[in-house]
C-alpha cells in the first residue's frame, strides 16, 4: 500500500475512533495475533540488523552443526547474496521446512537447558528472522540420506519444496537482504562499510573456532583461506604473519573458570581496541568489565593511549552465565564476576611477566591445549604460596594454581619499570624546518610573541619549547602543538583536495590485511586529497608513491599503517565524521614526536604556525599545547 494511503486510512481510524467515542461503548476485542509473517519481520529487526549479522548467525548455524569446513561467499558486502556452504550435518527434510519457522530449534528443549547451553545457537529465531527479509535458497542432505532438500522461501513465504540431488551438508542462499523492507535497505552504509562489518564476524568466528578450515570469497576474489589448525596459526592468518612473534602465551585455571590464548607483548599495542577478544566458551562476547581486567595487568607497561592485543578464551560451566541477555548474544552476566576478573587478571599479568623473563618464546606450543609448558628455558617459577592468590568463591576444590603474583614481583625487581617500557625514539635531528617552513611572507619567526630583541627560547628535554613572552613564560608541548597545524592543514586539504605531495624516490610496498585494506579503499579519496599516491597491486598490497608534502620521509608503511589505525580508533571511540577523522588521524599520526631535538628555527617556526591556527591553545583530542608560567606566579614562589 502507498505510504500516503497508509497513512489516510489511519487518520481515517483515528477521526472514526474519536467520533465513536461519544456514541455507546462497542463491546469489540479489538487484540489480535500477529501473522507469522510480520511477528518474524519485526523479530529481524533485533536479530538481523546488517548483512554481517546474517553471516554471523549462519557461520554460527555450521559451527553447532559440526562442520570442519565453511566456505562464505558475499556479493556487493552481502547486499545481494551471501552463501555459506558448510559440511556439517545437515538436515531431514522436515527439519529443514521447520528451521524457518520461529522459535524452531534443535539446540534445546526444556527450560532447564537454557543453564547448560554449549550451542552457539538456541533461540531458534535466526532463520525465521532471515527468511522474513531476504530471499532464502537452502540445500541441505545429511550424510546417510540418498537425496536432499531445497527449499525457496521469500518474505517468510515458502515458494519451492522439493527433493534435490547435493553434496552432504547444508548450504544456505541469502539473496537481496531487505528486498521487502526498503527503509532497511536504504538505511545500510556503503560496501565499503558493510564488508568491514562482514570481515570483522568473519575474523571474530574464525579465532573462535581455529580448527574449522574457513575460507571467505569476496565477488569471486579469495579473501581468507583459513586452513584448521592451531590457535596461533589462525591469529597469523587473520592479523597477518608479523604478529607471530608479539604474541605471548596466557593461561590460567581455577576450579570456577579456565583462561587460556594469547596476549600481546606490550610493544605490540595498537591505536584502536579493534584486536581485542574474549571468547567465553567459544562464543565471542563484549565485556568491559573483563576488559578492565586485562588492561590493569598491563599497567605501567604501555604508552598512554594505546590498546593492547588480547585473544582469550573463558571456558566456565555454562551454569554460572546467563548469555539470553540480548538476541545477538554478545552480552554475558557471570554470576561471580569478580573471581572470574581476577583469573583474568592474574593470567594476563603471568603472561607478561613470564614473556619478559624470557624473549624467546616457542610459539609453536598451543595455547589451546590445557597444562602445556612454557618454552622458557632458564626459570624456576618459585614454590607456590600456601593459599592462592586468585579468588574463587565457587566454593571447589582449587588445583593449585602457579604462583603469578610472586613471580611478577620477582620480575618486577629484575627488570624496574623503565627497563620493559617501549623505549622513546632517539632524539634525532629532524628537518621539519625546510619541509614545514611555510611561514607567510613577510613575517619574522615568533614575532608576536616575543619581546624584540630578545631570542629566549629553548628546548626541554627535546620535549617542550620554552620561550619568554611579555607575561612571563610559555611551555609548549612540541608534540601537541605540532598536531594541531597538521590538523589544521589536512583539513583545508581536504576540504579543498590541494595537499601537497612529495614523490618517494623508491616506492614503498605495504601491505594490510583485508580488513584494514578495506579500510583503505573507502577513504581512498580523502587520503588521495592529502597528499598521498599509491597504487594497488593486489588485494592486499599497495605501493605507496608518494606521501603528503609535510611527513617525514622514510616512515611510509608505518605511516599508512598508523593512520588506519588511528581512524579505526576514531571511529570506534568517538564516532567522527570521515574528513574529521582522517585529519585527526593523520596529524596525530605525522606530528612530531618528543625526543626529537629542534633548532631555534624550527621552534619558532611552530610556535608561529601555533599562534596561526584557530585553536592555539589545544590539539584536536583537547590536551593542552601550553601552559603559561606568569611573572606573578614565578614572583610568589619566592614571595618572602
Ligand atoms: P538456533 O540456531 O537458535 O537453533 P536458527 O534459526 O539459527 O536457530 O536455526 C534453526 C535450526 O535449524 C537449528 O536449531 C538447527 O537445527 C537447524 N540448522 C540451521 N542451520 C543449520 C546448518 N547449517 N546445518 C544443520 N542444521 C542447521
Ligand atoms: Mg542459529
Amino acid at each position: 500500500m502507498p505510504e500516503s494511503r497508509i497513512k489516510s486510512t489511519k487518520l481515517q481510524n483515528f477521526a472514526h475512533r474519536a467520533g465513536s467515542s461519544r456514541e455507546p461503548f462497542l463491546m469489540q476485542d479489538i487484540i489480535q495475533l500477529l501473522p507469522d509473517s510480520i511477528a518474524n519481520q519485526i523479530a529481524a529487526g533485533e536479530v538481523v540488523q546488517r548483512p554481517a549479522s546474517v553471516v554471523k548467525e549462519l557461520l554460527e548455524n555450521a559451527i553447532d552443526a559440526g562442520a570442519k569446513n565453511i566456505q562464505l561467499i558475499v556479493r556487493d558486502a552481502g547486499k545481494t547474496l551471501i552463501q555459506v556452504i558448510d559440511d556439517g550435518a545437515g538436515m531431514s527434510e522436515m527439519d529443514a521446512r521447520m528451521c524457518f519457522e520461529r522459535h524452531a530449534t534443535s539446540k534445546i528443549r526444556r527450560s532447564e537447558d537454557l543453564f547448560t547451553i554449549r550451542t552457539l545457537g538456541f533461540r531458534g529465531e535466526a532463520l525465521a528472522s532471515i527468511a522474513a527479509v531476504a530471499q532464502v535458497e537452502l540445500r541441505t542432505r545429511r550424510a546417510a540420506d540418498e537425496l536432499g532438500t531445497l527449499i525457496r522461501i521469500e518474505g517468510s513465504e515458502v515458494r519451492t519444496h522439493e527433493a534435490v540431488a547435493c553434496l552432504p551438508g547444508t548450504n544456505f542462499c541469502i539473496k537481496n537482504l531487505f528486498f521487502n523492507v526498503p527503509a532497511r535497505r536504504n538505511f545500510l552504509r556503503s560496501n565499503a562499510v558493510e564488508m568491514r562489518h562482514i570481515l570483522d564476524e568473519f575474523g571474530r568466528v574464525a579465532l573462535a573456532h581455529p580448527e574449522i578450515a574457513l575460507s571467505l570469497y569476496q565477488n569471486d576474489l579469495e579473501t581468507y583461506n583459513l586452513t584448521g589448525g592451531k590457535l596461533v596459526h589462525r591469529i597469523a592468518g587473520i592479523f597477518g604473519k608479523n604478529c607471530r612473534e608479539h604474541l605471548s602465551p596466557c593461561q590460567e585455571e581455577t576450579g570456577l573458570v579456565k583462561v587460556t590464548g594469547y596476549i600481546g607483548k606490550p610493544e605490540y599495542c595498537r591505536k584502536t581496541r579493534g584486536e581485542q577478544f574474549f571468547f567465553v566458551n567459544d562464543r565471542y562476547v563484549r565485556h568491559s568489565y573483563l576488559h578492565h581486567a586485562v588492561m590493569t595487568a598491563y599497567e605501567g607497561l604501555l604508552p598512554a593511549e594505546s590498546f593492547p592485543f588480547y585473544t582469550l578464551f573463558i571456558y566456565i560451566d555454562p551454569v554460572h552465565i546467563d548469555i539470553n541477555v540480548h538476541p545477538t548474544k554478545t552480552e554475558i552476566k557471570f554470576d561471580d564476576e569478580r573471581a572470574v576478573y581476577a583469573v583474568i587478571q592474574a593470567a594476563v599479568k603471568r603472561a607478561l611477566s613470564v614473556y619478559s623473563l624470557s624473549p624467546s618464546l616457542d610459539f609453536e606450543l598451543n595455547a589451546n591445549h590445557w597444562g602445556l609448558p612454557y618454552g622458557q628455558k632458564n626459570f624456576t617459577p618459585s614454590p607456590p604460596p600456601p593459599e592462592s592468590s586468585v579468588v574463587d568463591k565457587s566454593g571447589n576444590a582449587k588445583p593449585p594454581t602457579r604462583n603469578w603474583a610472586a613471580l611478577y614481583d620477582e620480575f618486577q625487581q629484575k627488570f624496574p619499570e623503565e627497563q620493559i617500557q617501549p623505549q622513546p625514539a632517539a632524539p634525532s635531528e629532524l628537518t621539519f624546518g625546510s619541509r614545514i617552513n611555510l611561514l607567510p611572507e613577510g613575517r619574522q619567526p615568533g614575532r608576536h610573541l616575543r619581546p624584540e630583541g630578545e631570542p629566549a627560547t629553548f628546548q626541554l628535554h627535546h620535549q617542550y619549547i620554552v620561550t619568554q613572552v611579555k607575561s612571563g613564560m610559555m611551555i609548549i608541548d612540541q608534540a601537541a602543538a605540532h598536531e594541531r597545524i597538521l590538523y589544521e592543514k589536512y583539513l583545508a586539504s581536504l576540504e579543498k583536495g590541494n595537499g601537497g605531495s612529495q614523490q618517494l624516490l623508491f616506492p614503498e610496498r605495504v601491505s594490510l590485511n583485508p580488513a584494514d585494506y578495506q579500510l583503505l579503499t573507502e577513504m581512498k579519496e580523502e587520503i588521495r586529497n592529502l597528499g598521498f599516491g599509491f597504487d594497488v597491486t593486489d588485494r592486499h598490497t599497495v605501493v605507496v608513491r608518494a606521501i603528503p608534502a609535510e611527513v617525514t620521509a622514510g616512515k611510509e608503511k608505518a605511516l599508512l599503517e598508523g593512520l588506519i589505525e588511528q581512524f579505526k580508533w576514531h571511529q570506534a571511540e568517538l564516532n567522527l565524521g570521515r574528513k574529521e577523522n582522517i585529519a585527526r588521524s593523520l596529524a596525530h599520526r605525522s606530528a612530531l614526536k618528543h625526543g626529537v631535538r629542534l633548532s631555534l628555527t624550527e621552534m619558532t617556526t611552530l610556535i608561529d604556525q601555533l599562534f596561526a591556527s584557530s585553536n592555539p591553545n589545544y590539539s584536536p583530542d583537547g590536551t593542552p599545547t601550553l601552559h603559561m608560567l606568569t611573572t606573578e606566579k614565578i614572583t610568589s614562589f619566592f614571595a618572602r
